[in-house]
């Protein structure tokens, strides 16, 4: 009886995982979604190129580091050497845009990352430009790297942010967490397995070095080295997503950790000295920055939405745990 208890549980789990891999499957942008994306990218160098010939245009976000799921926004860093303000560039950009017959040009000056936004009804894309956010270009190339070691890390990340935004926690305006924060928190989370399923890249040899606004961001970027890295793990993707709803739900300490990608573990906040409330920064959930390190993408998490948020992750546990229906239970709208 006991074998067959043990079976059925095998089965289960089995079935389990075919149906989170369906789902993974059908979030996946199709070929033509990229070739769109260069489509609308050609357009906008071919704009701003007239103005400012030395200028140039990177994707960056989740169109550029694997983690995009169909029919996402495009983000886009211009580049430039420009000694005037970057409010008077974007409005210069949005007027340059807008007499292209681009729709919904706004230039969004006060924004705490200063963008222009903007649709492109040839190919239906959405798109924000920033300008100079280099940082971002190079932590979008960290978690595209992070994601060529191991299929298991796209396939829990898609299925953590496909959650998120069914249930309404991947809004940071209202106090919940960054698209960018949940992959940190996926791969700070494989990084933890035993044995590990991805390595620590800034705690191996440099292979890749870029210093920006001061800060070295250094790794090792030849992960193509790393191809068998986690097989000794033989988690499947069902069995990861019970283990990190039940992490976040009934095993991190909120009171004293701080989630580090960068050195592939856990620290303490009293080291980051992230223990009070300075400002708006209250430090709920601490996840660190893997380049920009005195910054915690948690610091938008307010004493209401940290309620949210874990409710939010003990739901999801207990749905992996008990529901008959995980699959379709966890990502129910809210
Ligand atoms: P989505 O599919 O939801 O658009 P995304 O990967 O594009 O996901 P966003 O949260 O829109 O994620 O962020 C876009 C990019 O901007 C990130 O990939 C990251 O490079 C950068 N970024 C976002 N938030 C931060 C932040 N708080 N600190 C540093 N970089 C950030
Ligand atoms: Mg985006």
């Amino acid at each position: 009886r006991m074998l067959k208890r043990q079976m059925e549980c095998r089965n289960d789990i089995h079935r389990l995982n075919a149906a989170f891999l369906a789902i993974y499957q059908s979030l996946i942008p199709p070929e033509e979604e990229r070739a769109k994306q260069y489509q609308l990218l050609a357009l906008l160098e071919k704009l701003v190129c007239k103005e400012w010939p030395e200028a140039r245009l990177y994707l960056y976000g989740s169109c550029a580091n694997s983690f995009g799921v169909s029919k996402s926004d495009i983000d886009v860093c211009l580049a430039i050497n420009e000694d005037i303000n970057k409010s008077e560039i974007l409005l210069k950009l949005a007027d340059i845009l807008q007499s292209d017959n681009l729709q919904n040009v706004q230039a969004l000056t006060r924004a705490r990352v200063p963008i222009v936004k903007l649709m492109d009804p040839g190919t239906g894309i959405s798109c924000d430009i920033c300008i100079n956010n280099v940082l971002a270009v190079v932590n979008t190339k960290l978690l595209r790297d992070y994601a060529k070691i191991d299929g298991r890390l796209r396939q829990l990340a898609f299925i953590v942010k496909h959650w998120a935004k069914s249930r309404g926690v991947n809004e940071t305006y209202q106090g919940t967490l960054s698209s960018y924060a949940y992959v940190l928190m996926c791969i700070h989370f494989l990084q933890q397995r035993r044995p590990a399923i991805l390595p620590c890249l800034q705690g191996m040899e440099t292979t890749y070095s870029v210093t920006v606004d001061d800060i070295e961001c250094a790794y090792f970027d030849q992960v193509e080295k790393l191809r068998n890295f986690g097989s000794a793990n033989k988690e499947t993707v069902a069995q990861l997503v019970w283990a990190f709803f039940n992490y976040w739900a009934y095993g991190h300490d909120y009171a004293n950790s701080v989630i580090s990608v960068r050195t592939g573990s856990i620290i303490s906040k009293r080291e980051k000295d992230w223990t009070r409330r300075i400002g708006n920064d209250r430090h709920l959930i601490c996840i660190e920055d893997p380049f920009e390190t005195s910054h915690d993408l948690g610091r938008v998490v307010d004493k209401f939405s940290i309620r949210v948020l874990r409710e939010e992750f003990e739901r999801a546990a207990d749905i992996m745990q008990y529901d008959p229906n995980p699959c379709v239970t966890l990502f129910e709208p809210y």
